[in-house]
């Protein structure tokens, strides 16, 4: 499609922004679906995120995703937030809906959508999680709105474990029907225990990721059933440790690529109204 002076423009603001996969993402989707939108990356260092927040409601376009580090400043910015990006504390999807802005956060919705594209329905589940940081606070905080019946967290002792204990009280101050217990992760006695109980275990933590990519939360392989979920966030390497572990058990998997795919994908539906051209999107642009 040729640019015209109808076309609308989305993009993408954070820093850095060079590597992301959401340029080519969204504009091969746009044409596909005969949309007219270009969807371009601005580096936007955390202190200018409002100046330029301001900057889009002024060019009137019709969205932006905000990655890190703007992700807690746009919050303030928005005229209006979704319940979970307001819980969450960050928006990564902003949709402007006749010159209102509208925060929203699809990260967690991104995990919920992957868990239902391989057969797992996360609702009346029980879900034991490790993590603290944004990954875990997204998906705890969606799962318990997408009507989770408990879940039970674990976090090291860092500089994140207050965050998860404000997301243990946001839960059950407005969430209801949601049990939610916090732990240590530390109690591997209890670790193993909650997750006997649990239908999905959820790394969220980084363990997996390069450099700790020959290290898994789960040491014993006698945790993994064959009637036990098992799903990562990491995606750098693709088939972390856990998952391969999990698989030869007999688990059910759940790798973290689907959780980014989806996560623009719902950004995309919100801007659009449309569902993104997943499939085809998979298979071109985060093929191994
Ligand atoms: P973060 O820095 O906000 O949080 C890191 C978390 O990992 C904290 O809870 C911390 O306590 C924990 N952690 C780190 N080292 C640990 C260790 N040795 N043992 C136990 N816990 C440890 O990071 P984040 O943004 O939440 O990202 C976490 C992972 O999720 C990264 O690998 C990131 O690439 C991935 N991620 C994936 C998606 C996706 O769409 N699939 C989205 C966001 C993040």
């Amino acid at each position: 499609m040729e640019i015209s002076g109808h076309t609308q423009m989305l993009c993408l603001i954070g820093s850095p922004v060079g590597h992301s996969g959401s340029p080519a993402m969204y504009n091969y989707s746009f044409q596909k679906l005969g949309l007219d939108y270009v969807y371009l990356a601005f580096d936007i260092k955390e202190e200018d995120t409002s100046k330029a927040i301001n900057a889009l409601r002024l060019l009137n376009v019709k969205g932006f995703n905000i990655t890190m580090p703007g992700k807690t400043a746009a919050l303030s910015c928005c005229d209006e937030l979704s319940k979970a990006a307001q819980l969450i504390g960050a928006v990564n999807t902003v949709v402007n809906e006749n010159g209102k802005l509208i925060g929203h956060n699809t990260d967690g919705l991104g995990w919920v959508r992957n868990c239902r594209e391989h057969g797992f329905e996360i609702r009346g589940k029980k879900m034991t999680i490790a993590g603290s940081g944004g990954a875990a606070t997204a998906i705890e905080i969606t799962s318990a709105l997408e009507g989770m019946s408990e879940i039970s967290i674990f976090a090291r002792k860092d500089t994140f474990f207050a965050n998860a204990e404000a997301t243990v009280e946001k839960i059950r101050r407005h969430v209801s029907g949601c049990r939610v217990n916090l732990y240590d992760l530390e109690d591997r006695d209890l670790f193993y225990h909650e997750i006997e109980d649990s239908h999905i275990f959820t790394n969220a933590t980084r363990v997996g990721m390069k450099p700790m990519d020959q290290e898994s939360l789960i040491e014993n392989p006698e945790v993994f059933r064959s009637d036990l979920t098992v799903s990562d966030v990491v995606y750098n390497p693709r088939e972390t440790r856990l998952l391969s572990d999990a698989a030869v058990a007999g688990c059910k998997v759940i790798p973290g690529i689907g959780m980014l795919l989806w996560q623009g994908a719902e950004a995309f539906k919100l801007y659009t109204g449309k569902e993104m051209p997943v499939k085809e999107i998979m298979e071109k642009y985060f093929a191994v």
